[in-house]
């Protein structure tokens, strides 16, 4: 039998195929990116020194048996290395023309700097002897020498480096210089001679001679360096599987090092931060590789290697752009010119900000190098949130003060003097023009005026869907919640962190993308949301995808971000927002505390036009498209204050009443008292155990009639006065919380008999649609007969996560929920990406059976789900026509649908 193939030479790419097949990403896993590049620059043709890799399964092989290489595999290195002398003229270990060769590791994904290398194997006291023979430049090999022996005790014999770097500095004060550069050959040998001594007292052996010896047990090393800390812990973040192994690719040594004609340097074939289209990169003459990054020397601009050397520039030049036209991709190289001659030792896929990628994507589908569906793809749609939100400049979160940790519920940077509650930071943002990050333990809705006037929100409780969070997404502000470290202390105005201390006014910075919190002031940078690539690959994804994309939009200065970022209609106007303004809340409480009738009436009379004014502001903005308004939702008592804070401030009240001085000031307080109390009452008689399962969404329109009918009414008027004014508009009145068929009968013969009323008195036709929400399991179970009812079903999917789990999502998000996520229990956290075989499926129920009854219905989402990429693409499967999210997510959902639509269209090609 024929043993395995372990060690492929660089002009072996056949071989490979052979093996793994044709396939790219094979040919990368088993050699490995830089491995697999090596080839590849040899098969067309570039100057590669010669060498070969050993596979990535060789790797795990020896790993897997705690250590030894697999069967043949040596004797392959052995085999390969020979033909490498061959073809070099050289041999390793020999004392007249010696091979140098280092050892590279390489993964299927780039994992820069995780893993380890040695350069300079096969340097021992003989072929020093020789190579100096040969070069008569007995500096350069001294240092090689030193580097070899340094890097192999610190990659092979896990030395630190310190002890290296003693010797040097030594070294250089003994010779009264400042750098390694003016050390003389004589310097070097000493050094040479100093660094085997550290070697021996680490590791109490010497220094090994044997060359062979040197490449066996560096490649043993660079096998080993895969489960190194810094490896594994890089592949976790990364999410890159553990189980892939690292090959080991052997390359003959050239080098940067051995006068003024020779560098090495390191560039990318356009801009990483901005994409701009040129070389980008740095180099250094007379040096070895690693000197590039480690920082030692200043390196110099790649522009002035045209001045320097101009015939290996240009032939740079010219083998970057070929690079990039061959992987039609952003090129980073690494290279070596060596006495004027060029080789190229590594090429990438470059990194790059996500400014760049979406820059890069577009020039090059220009260009004509990818066409624009490859374009699209490139970009994953949240690279397109970092263009709609400020962002810490790296440098300064680099050198913060970090303060806590917390949940990155919207992303970008804000930097504000903190405010503990939200009228402080109201005023001081629009009295005093201050920029405020608002810190609370939670938030509520009538939080919400204190939250806009913030720069940033901060909350040491709450989850992933809090109040806090959904405001914040929705209006774009970066926020971190759930900072649990944190202690908010109201009384006394400031925060704490174990024993640090922040008071009421001094400077935070939060990081809503990652959710760190700093304390005092970070520089920001504003990226430009007006960026015409982004604009172009945008329209690029709106002809590929055919799910629509709406957003959720309250307020018409909403309705109008939405529209810029490209939303095609208002999946949901949540009407009872409106009511939280302090001058509407007044009424709707008073519509609450009342026995009368009358005077229920009444309140809702003085509701009426605020209403009608907010739907007609949407309707202009509209111009004509869907918007569908939501009638009131939440349980009544969150229209009033906190039954907590009323007993106490009752108790308070009676305390100062029993102390107050004169007629007046008694009166003053009983008429307070009384009204407290009457707040107290109902607060108490609207309080539920299970208020999210209560008294709320279509229940309330059946129990307060009046009320939905004067929303109604709200709604038509507006739409008969922006008709009137030339205006289309297209209404969608939606039902919150529908259980059973009968609810919606009920609501809809009231509803619709307002409506046309409406029409009547202004002598007008309205087209407009009437639906329904699903969001619980009920509903989605008995869709058919919803559907008889509803033009339209809207799935609200974080009630049916919420209802379908028997999760509340508020507690669960800081509680258990994350222990499920983090043992595996479950996959994601369903509150942020709709969970497929659960809700995922009764929303497929719910589509097919309400299109058996109606084949036109209209299907949507407008939960949080809306805007997130996964879930998207399963609202493209399910067949929905459109999905709703925050306004700020909307650019996102657009590449999101279109990834979708690309995606299925392969699968289906295929
Ligand atoms: P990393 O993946 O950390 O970049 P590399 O294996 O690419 O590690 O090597 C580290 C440095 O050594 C790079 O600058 C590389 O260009 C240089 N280098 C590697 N092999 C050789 C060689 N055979 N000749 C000259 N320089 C080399
Ligand atoms: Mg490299
Ligand atoms: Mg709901």
């Amino acid at each position: 039998m024929q043993t395995k193939k372990w060690v492929f030479g660089f002009d072996e790419l056949d071989a490979v195929k052979n093996q793994v097949g044709e396939d790219v990403d094979a040919v990368r896993g088993l050699l490995g990116g830089k491995g697999a590049n090596l080839a590849e620059m040899v098969r067309i043709g570039l100057p590669v020194p010669h060498g070969f890799t050993v596979s990535t399964e060789a790797c795990n092989a020896f790993l897997k048996s705690g250590g030894t290489f697999p069967k043949g595999m040596w004797d392959q290195v052995l085999s390969a290395l020979q033909t490498v002398e061959a073809k070099t003229d050289k041999r390793f270990g020999s004392d007249d023309s010696p091979l140098l060769v280092s050892c590279r590791s390489g993964a299927k994904f780039s994992m820069p700097g995780m893993m380890d290398t040695v350069l300079n194997i096969g340097l021992n006291s003989q072929t020093v002897a020789a190579m100096i023979r040969l070069t008569d430049d007995p500096r350069f090999v001294y240092d090689a020498y030193r580097r070899l022996i340094q890097m192999f005790g610190s990659v092979v014999m896990g030395i630190d480096d310190e002890p290296f770097e003693a010797v040097i500095t030594a070294a250089r004060r003994a010779a009264g210089v400042e750098n390694d550069t003016e050390l003389s050959a004589e310097a070097w040998q000493q050094v040479v001679l100093h660094f085997k001594a550290v070697y021996r007292r680490h590791t109490t052996h010497d220094f090994p001679e044997d060359p062979l010896k040197q490449l066996k047990m560096a490649t043993e090393a660079v096998f080993k360096s895969w489960n190194g800390k810094r490896a594994v812990d890089y592949r976790t973040a990364a999410g890159i599987a553990h189980d892939l192994g690292t090959a080991v690719s052997i390359v003959t040594m050239v080098f940067g090092n051995m006068g003024d004609d020779c560098a090495t340097g390191v560039a990318m074939t356009r801009n990483g931060s901005t994409g701009e289209n040129h070389l980008e990169g740095d180099y250094l003459t007379n040096a070895q590789g690693e000197d590039v990054v480690a920082g030692i020397r200043m390196t110099r601009d790649i522009s002035l290697l045209k001045e320097e050397m101009p015939a290996a520039y240009t032939e740079f030049e010219r083998i970057a752009r070929l690079l990039e036209n061959h992987y039609r991709e952003m090129q980073d190289m690494e290279f070596t010119i060596e006495k004027g001659k060029l080789w190229m030792l590594q090429t990438r896929d470059g990194k790059r900000t996500a400014q760049a990628a979406v820059r890069i994507a577009v020039e090059m589908a220009d260009g004509g190098l990818i066409d624009r569906q490859t374009a699209v793809l490139r970009i994953k749609p949240e690279q397109v949130d970092f263009f709609l939100h400020p962002q810490f400049d790296p440098k300064a979160t680099a050198g913060g003060r970090l303060l806590a940790r917390g949940l990155n519920v919207s992303p970008g940077a804000a930097v504000g003097q903190v405010a503990f509650d939200a009228n402080m930071a109201e005023s001081w943002a629009k009295n005093d023009g201050k920029s405020v990050i608002m810190a609370r333990p939670e938030t509520k809705p009538d939080d919400v005026h204190g939250m806009l006037a913030a720069q940033g929100i901060l909350t040491s409780r709450g989850g992933r869907t809090s109040h806090a969070a959904l405001v914040a997404r929705q209006f774009g502000k970066p926020a971190v919640v759930g900072a649990s470290t944190i202690t908010i202390d109201l009384t006394n105005r400031l925060m704490t962190v174990g024993n640090h201390t922040i008071h009421e006014g001094e400077w935070i910075s939060i990081d809503g993308t990652t959710g760190v919190v700093y304390e005092g002031k970070l520089e920001t940078m504003v990226p430009d949301i007006k960026d015409p690539w982004l604009i172009k690959l945008l329209s690029w994804a709106d002809e590929f995808r055919t799910l629509g994309v709406w957003a959720n939009a309250d307020y018409p200065q909403d309705a109008r971000r939405a529209l810029e970022y490209g939303a095609q209609g208002i999946g949901l106007c949540r009407s009872e927002h409106m009511f939280f303004e302090t001058d509407r809340l007044p009424h709707f409480q008073r519509m609450i505390l009342t026995d009368y009738p009358v005077e229920r009436r009444e309140a809702l009379a003085a509701l009426l036009p605020f209403q009608r004014q907010d739907f007609a502001g949407l309707f202009r903005v509209m111009q004509g498209r869907p918007v569908i308004i939501r009638l009131i939702d939440p349980p009544l008592h969150e229209f009033l204050p906190d039954l907590v804070e009323l007993v106490s401030e009752l108790a308070d009240l009676k305390i100062r009443l029993k102390h107050a001085a004169d007629m007046a000031a008694i009166d003053t307080l009983l008429a307070e008292i009384r009204q407290k109390e009457l707040l107290r009452k109902r607060a108490q008689s609207l309080r539920e155990a299970n208020p999210m399962l209560g008294l709320r969404g279509v229940r309330l329109g059946i129990y307060i009639p009046e009320l939905t009918t004067m929303q109604v009414r709200a709604i038509f008027e507006a739409a008969c006065m922006v008709v009137k004014e030339g205006i289309d508009v297209h209404p969608e009145v939606m039902i919150p919380l529908t259980s059973h068929v009968n609810e919606l009968i009920r609501q809809r013969s009231v509803l619709e008999a307002e409506a046309r009323a409406v029409m009547t008195e202004n002598g007008m036709e309205i087209a407009y649609k009437f639906g329904s929400m699903i969001e619980l399991p009920r509903a989605a179970l008995t869709a058919d007969r919803i559907a008889d009812h509803a033009e339209f079903f809207s799935f609200g999917t974080n009630d049916l996560t919420q209802t379908t789990f028997g999760i509340s999502r508020d507690d669960a998000e800081t509680g258990f929920l994350i222990e499920y996520m983090e043992s595996g229990i479950l996959p994601a956290n369903p509150f942020a990406t709709l969970d497929r075989d659960g809700v995922g499926e009764l929303i497929d129920m719910a589509v097919k059976r309400g299109r058996t009854t109606k084949p036109a219905l209209e299907c949507g989402i407008c939960g949080e789900h809306g805007g997130d990429p996964k879930s998207i693409a399963l609202c493209h499967e399910l067949g929905l026509s459109y999905v709703s999210c925050s306004p700020f997510r909307v650019p996102v959902a657009r590449l999101a649908a279109a990834h979708a639509a690309l995606r299925d269209k392969q699968k289906k090609s295929t």
